[in-house]
């Protein structure tokens, strides 16, 4: 059971509006830090242990410094993530390039700016080759397809675009090895939003066996294994969060067992998490405009789905609290909707939730992931403001909303000039 609980107080979230208009998503960062800290102790058992946040989930500086300043590095999957990351002061190997379909002068700008280019296809090598040089590590991503055996989890990778079957690996590596390459890495990302704590133990074994028939068939040795993301957060109250201490300690024995007693010790262990990085942590705030009875009742918010559409997109739950109704029982079931002119413009379906009033502070769980990210202008709807909320209590601006200038501002029109 995931308790659902708020870092703020209605006064203290009252006192923020009076600064910040509503919508806004506000990141708890002393939660963030705690999570961070918590994640690399249940891997200090490793000869190396780093997080790569990826950058999509939540694409602020601000928050990139702080999980730098935690350990971290940046995975990053396209130009904009890849300066972000520069701009943020994360580059070299602390940046993880994991992308698909990639344009030449992405790998020409991962490769300037040292980064650890993670190759979805065999294609890929001689792609990379030719557009941007040879990279210092070799590290492809790998795609099991139909399950074999004693994996009873994975879902069906064989329908994912991503990654090298299991003989394209062997084919790529040997191919890089006689042109020269010595340092070598192995990546997997099949799933997304897990919550089972065995997946993460299975994906990690699958890879320790991988890399041992690699190294061995081709007489390379391996510096790092990547366990992906894919690491799920308890959005329902009913759910559990994973266990990170037990999938490290389980993942700790898989290693001495696969890699330590196979002679092939020391492997960094890297993975690549974004959503449970940030997402409990980050809270869409907004308030109520309108209440409407028709054939259900509606609650109206000055926010929608350009501030968070992981409703709209895949019918996500987030939970809801009421700001000073938190223990008023949950009498009437409501549709929670924004503006847009597109029905599915809903950010819960016959929620209970406590008598609503107009004006009432309504915030959204869970939003630190995939929220302000998926932003975007359908229907002139301005992207909001992000705030952060420090430890000590004080809240900073990181990025401000967006004008209507910003809106007008890509557009070859005199617009406005009468
Ligand atoms: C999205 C993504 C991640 C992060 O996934 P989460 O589910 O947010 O942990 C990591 N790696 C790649 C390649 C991704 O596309």
């Amino acid at each position: 059971m995931a308790k659902k609980t708020l870092p703020f107080t209605k006064e203290q979230i009252e006192d923020i509006i009076k600064k910040y208009p509503t919508p806004f998503h506000v990141y708890d960062e002393g939660a963030m830090r705690e999570n961070a800290r918590r994640l690399v102790k249940a891997f200090s058992w490793a000869p190396l242990f780093r997080e790569y946040f990826a950058v999509k989930a939540a694409p602020n500086p601000h928050l990139l410094k702080i999980l730098n300043q935690e350990g971290f590095g940046a995975d990053c999957s396209s130009m904009a993530e890849l300066v972000l990351a520069e701009r943020t002061g994360i580059t070299g190997e602390m940046i993880m390039f994991t992308s698909n379909d990639t344009p030449a002068e992405e790998f020409v700008k991962a490769l300037e700016l040292g980064a650890i280019i993670n190759l979805d296809d065999i294609t890929h090598i001689s792609y990379l080759e030719k557009n941007a040089g040879l990279p210092e590590i070799g590290c492809f991503r790998y795609n099991p397809g139909p399950l074999r055996g004693g994996n009873a989890i994975i879902g069906t990778p064989e329908e994912a675009k991503y990654g090298f079957t299991r003989e394209q690996l062997f084919e790529g590596y040997r191919l890089l090895r006689d042109k020269g390459v010595r340092r070598f890495g192995l990546h997997t990302m099949i799933a997304s939003n897990e919550l089972d704590n065995r997946y993460f133990v299975d994906t990690a074994r699958m890879l320790f066996d991988l890399v041992r028939d690699i190294s061995k068939e081709l007489d390379i040795s391996f510096e790092f294994v990547n366990l992906g993301g894919g690491f799920g957060i308890p959005y329902r109250p009913e759910d559990s969060a994973v266990d990170i201490e037990f999938i490290g300690d389980e993942i700790g024995k898989a290693y001495d067992e696969l890699i330590r007693k196979k002679g092939l010790h020391p492997l960094n262990i890297y993975m690549e998490s974004g959503r449970m990085i940030t997402g409990p942590y980050g809270y869409l705030v907004s308030r109520v405009l309108h209440k409407k009875n028709t054939y259900k009742n509606y609650i109206g918010l000055d926010a929608s789905m350009a501030n968070l559409m992981r409703p709209a997109l895949y019918g996500a739950y987030h939970h809801i609290t009421v700001m000073g109704r938190e223990n008023e029982p949950a009498v009437r079931e409501y549709d929670v909707t924004g503006s847009l002119c597109e029905n599915n413009d809903k950010f819960a379906i016959n929620r209970m939730l406590p008598e609503v009033e107009i004006g009432d502070i309504v915030v959204i769980h869970d939003a630190g992931a995939h929220g302000h990210a998926m932003g975007f202008n359908y229907n002139g709807k301005l992207r909001s403001s992000e705030l952060l909320l420090r430890p000590d209590g004080t809240v900073e601006l990181i990025r401000r909303a967006e004008t209507l200038d910003d809106y007008f501002a890509t557009l070859e029109f005199p617009v406005g000039k009468r």
